[in-house]
């Protein structure tokens, strides 16, 4: 069988390294260390920072396909392995997706529909990004956020002068480090996985519905609750963006969904939270379509098996509180729900806001899905005082 290097040892490489090993290919997995959860489930690892390119190119010669979990891998990481093999996303891909500037600029170029924004470089530069976008605004860092990390929502100009616009990184020569979005009124959010293939097929998984809580994912519904018309329309918009991309591999479109229109937030050339939730409710998980993609395999099918499906992430938050009460999440009383998945990542700490696990349930009506794995949940931190 043929081998596939996975660069990142997270739960996304992790989850990807076990589809692909039930498919028959042996995964190595490139990660800062032997213990995270990639490595712990894969054929072999290499261990070393994205930065040292001599341990970086003996990983891809023992590689016959590349693809990578996160998307701030520097260029000439992926440069150094895309000459042992192919690997995907390509550095375009990568450079987009590293960037809000220049993520945002190729959506709007490309016609994809997305909240009004302007560069900030500074104070002046915010005020006058509000003034033109109209308050409140959403500012963000340009580079390395995640889960709200970096995000500041300013509702006057008086608010500017609570931020330190030169903690900020610029991605090069005249690009800003920061970015200024309108706020968008959106009723709901919702994300769309698209997997393309080099000889250029594509398919789109159904709209997932997302709850976030603290700017983190808290639970993805399916189906979600938008009209045929927009369900389409969302997944011609995730259609459109990869063939734009020139995707090759797997991407999340995350979207705003409005009263009568679909806005993109951002974009992940990689597996997504959200999309745990096909492991049970497609007849093809995201994993196995991104296994699929790169190995030019015929791409899966996307329909769900089950009328409705529900995921709920786990953060370290259950254990924390656990601890205090001097124990341990309840697996027994949690498990005891019926239906519900358990998936756990292995890792070795649980801070607060860290994703440790997630819970999946299925069946035939949404609002009792959800509320079953509620329970499940609430289970974990039961009979604990
Ligand atoms: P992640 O990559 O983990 O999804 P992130 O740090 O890249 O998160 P965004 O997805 O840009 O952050 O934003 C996080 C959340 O903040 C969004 O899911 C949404 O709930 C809210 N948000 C972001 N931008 C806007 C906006 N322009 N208008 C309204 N809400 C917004
Ligand atoms: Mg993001
Ligand atoms: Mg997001």
């Amino acid at each position: 069988g043929a081998t596939i290097g996975m660069v990142g040892g997270g739960q996304l490489g992790r989850m990807f390294a076990m589809a692909a090993a039930r498919m028959g290919y042996r995964v190595g997995v490139f990660c800062g260390s032997s213990d995270e959860p990639a490595a712990e489930v894969a054929a072999f690892t290499v261990c070393g920072p994205l930065t040292d390119h001599s341990a970086i190119e003996a990983f891809a010669k023992r590689c016959d396909v590349i693809t990578l979990e996160f998307e701030n891998i520097p260029a000439d990481t992926i440069a150094a392995c895309s000459k042992h093999a192919p690997t995907y996303p390509d550095a375009s891909v990568l450079a987009m997706a590293q960037d809000r500037w220049i993520e945002k600029t190729t959506l709007r170029e490309a016609g994809i529909p997305v909240a009004g924004f302007e560069p900030v470089h500074d104070r002046e530069t915010v005020v006058a990004a509000g003034e033109k976008l109209g308050w409140p605004i959403i500012v963000k860092t340009c580079r390395s956020g995640y889960d709200g990390k970096g995000q500041h929502r300013l509702n006057s100009p008086d608010d500017a002068a609570s931020v330190e616009w030169a903690g900020a990184e610029s991605g090069g020569d005249g690009q800003p480090p920061w970015v200024a979005e309108a706020l968008v009124p959106f009723e709901r959010e919702a994300s769309v996985i698209v997997a393309r293939t080099l000889d250029q097929r594509v398919e789109t998984f159904p709209v997932f519905e997302n709850d976030h809580q603290n700017h983190i994912l808290d639970e993805t519904k399916l189906p979600a609750d938008v009209s045929p018309e927009m369900e389409t329309q969302a997944r011609e918009i995730a259609r459109r963006v990869a063939e734009h991309l020139g995707l090759v591999g797997l991407l999340c479109v995350e979207l705003f969904v409005t009263k009568d229109e679909l806005i993109v937030n951002e974009v992940a050339p990689r597996p997504h939270n959200s999309g745990h939730v096909t492991i049970e409710a497609c007849a093809t998980s995201q994993f196995e379509q991104h296994v699929r993609a790169i190995c030019g395999l015929p791409l899966g099918d996307t329909s769900m098996v089950v009328p409705a499906a529900s995921m709920l992430n786990l953060l370290g938050d259950i254990w924390v509180a656990a601890e205090s009460h001097g124990a341990s999440p309840n697996w027994e009383s949690c498990l005891e729900t019926p239906g519900v998945a358990l998936h756990l990542y292995g890792k070795h700490a649980a801070p607060a806001g860290r994703k440790m696990g997630h819970l999946t349930a299925v069946g035939n009506d949404l609002p009792e899905v959800s509320e079953r794995l509620r329970l499940a949940r609430e289970r974990l931190l039961g009979g604990l005082g």
